[in-house]
């Protein structure tokens, strides 16, 4: 489908309705065609078919196992427990699981047609919704995973549900399409008739996505620089005096196109609390106006700011808020993009419990670990509130510490593995889907990376670095959901069984890797990390961390900024006389 024509369903589409209805209510339609495939994203689920059938069905003649994705938005990943276990009945019509996302989100897949209507009423009827978890508008706000009752971390869940009201699309395609029209209290102004055009979104919606979250430094859980907006709180005299916003931030590239990169988000300014909310809208529709709505692989924001330059941005922001004061932005630092997992303070009496999610996928296992059974057994009895983290990992909050106990039995019955028996790199690593659902996908991610993280603790443990958080993360291909590019180690599929490989970002997410080979085979992963790992362990300085260490030895202590992450990328190119990521 050429770019051009995305926009014109959007604009066609009488308030992203299309004809989404009639196609949902005719059992004789098994999947929708694809400019209603556009639409349905604005509402949260892609049509997707089973890869691992594609071929034989091909063969047979059959048409594709067709099936849906639907993804629960929350601000900040809260849910509560009640939300949780309908969440989990739901699953039932699904393929059994639950998958957490990289956004603070909930997933389903391998929803039926005959399902999809039932899913999406059922998630907004427990209070949340699948409104703006896809499409080209603000995805899921969030923000700090960690319930710690300070100013800071409280302020910014706040924002995150601010910022997730305003930019709600306001039509009432999705209230007529999925609820027959209900009125639910959370989705109150979205009610604009046929005709009307979205007071933020206009008719054209925005040119690509688009994702903002919060972060209290020093902890940099939710990736702050791979956010199109982020914001940090800064504290004065015990209250949220304001926020400093980065903007243009992106992971996103494709094989083979050299225009499209992976960028960091650089600081915009500092602003009070007061106008947080104005002056985002304010880069939204600056966003909305000025990007490229001619190529989609260059839509993103991130190439607006690159293309006009900060400068540029930050004036047009300014203009379009005359009585906002502005002011430099603060400097911050950060220090990890980890969960805290395991036990913590809350700071107000209570505990919060930190469980890692191997890759994020909520599922039973006759070997154990039972995630689902343990999750929704902890709801059911035990009724603590959950956080989703952005490392797709699971936080129950508000424990009293006389029910402590009780939680870590239910953990250990259904054999979910305590952190501390991980090594330091198995805990922060995680990996996107991929295969067999997601229809971008180049190579397995999800379903191969345990096997591989198992091989690489062998290593660690060789070399006595289990207790070294190496940032490693897998994605299937070049999109980056998993954020491969600012990782220490990132692999990107790029043919079944094949990864690109990038070396040299951070722990603490604020620097971009650069490519280090154009492919590895799966089964040469471990190698190659050994490669690395020894050195490491050989050279490295009294309780140095990868990170440091590579950039005391590779980058001369420096980060790259993206203009050089892009220049030793044609660099690279001219010495080896090739294209890097072309194709082989
Ligand atoms: Fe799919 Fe690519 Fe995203 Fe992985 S990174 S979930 S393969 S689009």
């Amino acid at each position: 489908m050429s770019k051009a024509s995305v926009e014109d369903i959007k604009i066609a589409s009488q308030g992203l309705r299309g004809d989404i209805l009639s196609n949902l209510n005719d059992p004789s339609v098994t999947h929708f065609e694809e400019s209603e495939n556009v639409l349905l994203k604005f509402h949260g689920t892609y049509q997707q078919d089973d890869r691992d059938l594609r071929i034989q069905l091909a063969k047979e003649k059959k048409e594709k196992a067709w099936s849906f994705m639907v993804r629960t938005k929350m601000p900040g990943g809260r849910v509560t427990a009640e939300q949780w276990l309908i969440h989990d009945r739901l699953a039932d019509d699904t393929n059994g699981t639950l998958r957490l996302t990289t956004r603070q989100g909930i997933q389903f897949h391998g929803i039926l047609k005959g399902n999809l209507k039932d899913v999406i009423a059922q998630v907004n009827r427990s209070g949340l919704t699948t409104m703006g978890a896809c499409g080209d508008v603000v995805r899921n706000t969030m923000a700090p995973s960690h319930p710690i009752k300070d100013a800071a971390h409280l302020d910014s869940q706040k924002l995150s549900e601010e910022i997730s009201e305003r930019f709600l699309w306001r039509s009432s395609s999705y209230a007529d399409i999925w609820l027959d029209g209900e009125k639910l209290e959370t989705l109150t102004d979205c009610t604009q008739p046929v005709g009307a055009e979205d007071p933020i979104y206009g008719k054209l919606y925005l040119p690509r996505k688009f994702k903002m979250a919060i972060a209290v430094a020093p902890c940099n859980d939710i990736d702050i620089f791979s956010q199109d907006v982020g914001f940090v709180p800064h504290v004065v005299n015990g209250e949220v005096e304001g926020y400093t916003l980065f903007v243009g931030g992106g992971f996103g590239m494709s094989h083979g196109q050299l225009s499209t990169r992976p960028f960091l988000s650089q600081p915009l300014f500092y602003v009070k609390r007061a106008d947080v909310v104005n002056v985002t809208e304010a880069i939204v529709t600056t966003q909305r106006d000025h990007g490229n709505r001619e190529e989609r692989k260059l839509a993103r924001m991130k190439y607006l700011v690159q293309s006009k330059g900060i400068e540029w941005f930050r004036e047009e922001v300014k203009r379009r808020v005359p009585n906002v004061e502005t002011f430099p932005a603060k400097d911050i630092r950060f220090d990890s993009v980890e969960d805290h997992l395991g036990w913590h303070e809350q700071g107000d009496g209570l505990l919060y419990c930190g469980i890692y999610v191997a890759q994020g996928r909520v599922k039973n296992s006759d070997e154990g670990p039972s995630y689902r059974a343990a999750f929704s057994e902890i709801a059911e009895t035990l009724k603590f509130p959950m956080i989703i983290t952005g490392n797709t990992n699971i936080i129950f909050a508000d424990v009293p510490k006389d029910q402590k106990a009780a939680l870590d039995a239910i953990l250990a019955k259904h054999k979910v593995p305590h952190a501390d028996l991980m090594t330091a790199t198995h805990r922060v690593a995680h990996a996107c889907v991929a295969l067999p659902t997601c229809g971008l996908s180049l190579a397995e991610s999800e379903r191969v990376f345990s096997g591989v993280l198992d091989k690489i603790d062998v290593i660690l443990r060789e070399f006595k670095l289990e207790n070294d958080p190496l940032l490693i993360r897998m994605t299937g291909c070049p999109n980056g959901c998993a954020r491969p590019y600012n990782a220490d180690i990132g692999f990107v599929g790029r043919a079944p069984g094949k990864y690109a490989m990038f070396v040299g970002g951070s722990l603490r997410g604020d620097r971009l890797a650069g490519l280090e080979k154009k492919v590895v085979a799966i089964n040469d992963i471990p190698a190659e990390v050994r490669i690395l790992l020894e050195d490491f362990a050989k050279n490295r300085s009294a309780g140095e961390i990868f990170s440091d260490f590579w950039g005391r030895t590779r980058v001369n202590g420096e980060a790259p900024t993206p203009e050089q992450f892009h220049i030793e990328f044609a660099e690279r190119e001219a010495r080896k006389g090739e294209a890097a990521l072309t194709a082989e």
